[in-house]
């Protein structure tokens, strides 16, 4: 049936509902971004792209020149923006491929401006404001001033201007209102300067659940559209359809004894003799080791805890006693098989992470197939 007996699915079917409930929590002139950076969060840029778009995405984000590179060469024309500054020597690329770039340096709003009047067009740009975060960004007390420095650049088109929270995810949080407030005034001192600055943005999925006052004139939503939650403060706030689910077909089941240990360092060893099956998926497939003998998988809709090391390539798992599996037998690591469900957070929780790398993870090397 397919080459390989371990897949990610994508419920496209789950995007557009998502892509439509997170729209209706914004004003109706608010734009919508769908954010598809790291290959769409592991489920595939260029479908997810297109589907969010035909919800009623307006404009589409990601990390880096590559990225945006392929989305456009697969065809898709709407609004593009590259969410940080990518290096000067890209500036070509970004005019030829009509990208919007995210500016916070002046050297690089001086090449950009270089390439596209010598192409004879103009560059829209979204500056950058850095107001507490630390990441990237003009700092907030310096971005007026910048701003009004680029005013007259032949060649740029000053499009909006943007922050990024550090901390939208929690609720009632002193940091959050003050990078928003520190936002607003640097905008209320871009106007004063005479600078329009644009389209004006500032919020990520928890943002744009948890707090309505950053909406402003676009939200920019990457994990809430694939279903995921940013935080468990948005858990009874919103809707969400996870989109990813993680399945494997069982490859090989063996009786072991009492005793016998099971992968790389017999980490776990059988208390009495045990039903094992291996699995073809492994930490080249996102399963982080460090979810080795802690996390549980489907099958015949029963949890079955996996046992010993994970490896590259496969993992393995105890079966109850009875269940008489035969190789070829779906399980499930991520999603639901008869009433149980082994969510994303769940796994994500096993390894110690967050559910936007886990995602990012299963998206490496396995297959995807596409429903909905
Ligand atoms: C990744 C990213 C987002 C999307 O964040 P989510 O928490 O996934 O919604 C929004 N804005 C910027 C600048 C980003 O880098």
């Amino acid at each position: 049936m397919y080459p390989r007996w371990a897949r990610v699915e994508v419920d496209l079917g789950a995007v557009a509902h998502n892509v439509r409930t997170l729209k209706q929590l914004v004003p109706r002139q608010t734009l919508f971004m769908a954010v598809v950076k790291a290959d769409g969060y592991g489920h595939g840029a260029e479908r997810v792209a297109r589907t969010a778009i035909a919800a009623g995405a307006d404009r589409l984000g990601v990390a880096t020149v590559e990225e945006a590179v392929r989305l456009r060469e697969a065809g898709i024309t709407a609004p593009l923006h590259l969410l940080s500054e990518p290096p000067s020597s890209s500036v070509d690329m970004l005019v030829e491929h009509d990208l919007i770039a995210t500016v916070s340096r002046r050297e690089f709003a001086v090449e950009l401006a270089r390439a596209a009047s010598s192409a004879g067009t103009r560059a829209r740009f979204h500056l950058k404001v850095d107001t507490g975060m630390n990441r990237i960004g003009v700092r907030a007390e310096e971005a007026a001033a910048f701003a009004a420095s680029l005013k007259d650049f032949p060649g740029l088109t000053h499009e909006g201007t943007f922050t990024h929270f550090a901390t939208a995810d929690a609720v009632g949080d002193w940091d959050f209102a003050n990078q928003m407030t520190r936002f607003e005034n640097t905008i209320a001192e871009m106007r004063t300067e005479g600078v329009d600055p644009g389209v004006v943005h500032s919020a990520n999925s928890p943002a744009t659940i948890l707090h309505p006052e950053s909406h402003l004139g676009m939200v920019r939503c990457g994990i809430a559209v694939y279903g995921l939650h940013p935080s468990r403060e948005t858990y009874d706030q919103v809707d969400l359809r996870p989109a990813m689910s993680v399945h494997a077909r069982i490859a090989l089941v063996k009786r072991i004894g009492m005793g016998e240990g099971v992968s790389y360092g017999l980490t776990w060893r059988a208390v009495a003799p045990t039903t094992i099956a291996t699995l073809p998926l492994g930490y080249g497939d996102g399963l982080h080791r460090i979810v080795s003998n802690r996390m549980e998988v489907l099958v015949r809709g029963v949890r079955c805890p996996q046992v010993g090391r994970v490896t590259m390539d496969q993992v393995m798992i105890e079966l109850p006693r009875d269940m008489g599996v035969s190789p070829g037998e779906e399980a499930v690591v991520v999603g639901k098989q008869g009433s149980e469900t082994i969510s994303m957070d769940e796994v994500a929780e096993h390894a110690e992470t967050i559910n936007y790398e886990m995602a990012c993870a299963f998206g490496m090397r396995m297959e995807r197939i596409y429903r909905g």
